[in-house]
C-alpha cells in the first residue's frame, strides 16, 4: 500500500478522514505504519488464548521520555472476570487500553495475556483476541452494515442483524430507507455520537472477542439509551475477561473489582461496597455523582 500513496498524499487523506470520523482507528493504524516502532518479533508466535487472564506487571509508560503518564501499574485480572478502572480525567486511563493492544509497547514492566508477554506474540493475533469499544469511536465511509459486519471476517447478516439488536440499534436502521445499506460518513447520514458508539458495540458483539476493554463506551449516550445497553454490555461482559473504563459510576457497581487511577498510580482498589467503605476518593466521587443524579432526577421531574 505505502507504494500506491505517496506520503503528502496520504498525510492529506489521513487528515481529511480523521476530520470526517469516519474511518477506525485500528484499521488506519494498520494502514499506514504510524506506529511502524511497533513490529513483532523476529521469532514472533501467535498467541495461545487460554482463559484469558490479563496482567500488568509494573508496567511504566510515557508517550515522551521526559513524561512519565504510568508509573508502575500492577493488575492482575483473572480469566473471565470484570476490572473496572476509574479515576480523573487524564489519569492514564485510556493509556491502559493502547497499551493492551499494543498501539505503544512499555517503557518498564509487561504486561502478559495467559502468560505470554504481549511483546513474544504477534500483533494480529493479539489484536483479534481484544475487542475495544473505543472512547471516540469513528467509522468508515462505507454502509452502516459493512461498519458492523467489520468486527469477524465472514460474518453473516443475521449475526449481524443480531449484533445490531444487541447494541440496541436495530430499531434505527430499520427507521432507515435503506436500512443496513445507507451509507454513513461523508456523503452519507451523519450519526449522533451516541449512534456511533452503538455501532462499535454492534462491531464489538460481531467480533466476540475473549478479551474485552470498553473505554467509556456508553459516554455519548442519555442516562437512558445507556441504561438500555448496560445490560446488553453486562451479559457480554459475563464469560470474557473484560476491563471497563468509566466516567459514570454507576456502569462499574457490578465489577469484581474496581481500580482507581490518579496521576499514573492504582489509588485504591476493591469492590465498589469495600470502596465505600473505605472513604476516599472512590466514596467522595461516588456521592458527588448521586448527587447530581438526584438534581438531574428533579429537572426531568419539573
Ligand atoms: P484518561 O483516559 O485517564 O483521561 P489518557 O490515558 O488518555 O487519560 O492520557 C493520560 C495522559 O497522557 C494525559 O496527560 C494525556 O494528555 C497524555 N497523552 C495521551 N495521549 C497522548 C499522546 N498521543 N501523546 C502525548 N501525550 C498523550
Ligand atoms: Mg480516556
Amino acid at each position: 500500500l505505502s507504494q500506491l500513496f505517496r506520503p503528502l498524499d496520504m498525510l492529506g487523506w489521513v487528515y481529511r478522514t480523521i476530520r470526517q470520523g469516519v474511518i477506525d482507528m485500528g484499521s488506519m493504524f494498520d494502514l499506514i505504519d504510524t506506529h511502524a516502532e511497533i513490529v513483532d518479533a523476529p521469532d514472533a508466535q501467535p498467541l495461545a488464548v487460554g482463559q484469558g487472564h490479563v496482567r500488568f506487571e509494573n508496567v511504566e509508560f510515557g508517550y515522551d521520555p521526559d513524561r512519565q503518564i504510568l508509573k508502575g501499574i500492577d493488575l492482575d485480572i483473572p480469566a473471565g472476570s470484570t476490572v473496572a478502572v476509574v479515576g480523573p480525567s487524564g489519569a492514564g486511563k485510556s493509556t491502559l487500553a493502547r497499551l493492551m493492544y499494543r498501539f505503544y509497547d512499555v517503557t518498564g514492566g509487561r504486561i502478559t495475556i495467559d502468560g505470554q508477554d504481549i511483546r513474544d506474540v504477534t500483533q494480529s493475533s493479539l489484536r483479534a483476541a481484544i475487542g475495544i469499544v473505543p472512547q471516540d469511536t469513528v467509522l468508515f465511509n462505507d454502509t452502516i452494515g459493512y461498519n458492523i459486519a467489520y468486527g469477524r471476517e465472514g460474518a453473516t447478516p443475521d449475526e449481524v442483524a443480531s449484533a445490531a439488536r444487541g447494541a440496541a440499534i436495530a430499531g434505527f436502521i430499520q427507521s432507515l430507507p435503506e436500512g443496513f445499506d445507507a451509507r454513513v460518513g461523508e456523503r452519507g447520514l451523519k450519526l449522533s455520537g451516541g449512534e456511533k458508539q452503538r455501532v462499535a458495540i454492534a462491531r464489538t458483539l460481531v467480533k466476540n472477542p475473549p478479551i474485552l476493554i470498553l473505554d467509556e463506551a456508553t459516554s455519548a449516550l442519555d442516562s437512558r439509551t445507556e441504561a438500555d445497553i448496560q445490560a446488553t454490555l453486562e451479559a457480554i461482559e459475563r464469560g470474557r475477561t473484560t476491563i471497563v473504563i468509566a466516567h459514570r459510576l454507576s456502569t462499574v457497581v457490578h465489577a469484581d473489582r474496581i481500580i482507581v487511577l490518579e496521576a499514573g498510580r492504582v489509588a485504591e482498589h476493591g469492590t465498589h461496597a469495600a470502596l465505600l467503605r473505605q472513604g476516599g476518593i472512590y466514596a467522595e466521587m461516588w456521592a458527588r455523582q448521586a448527587q447530581e443524579r438526584e438534581a438531574g432526577d428533579e429537572l426531568a421531574a419539573e
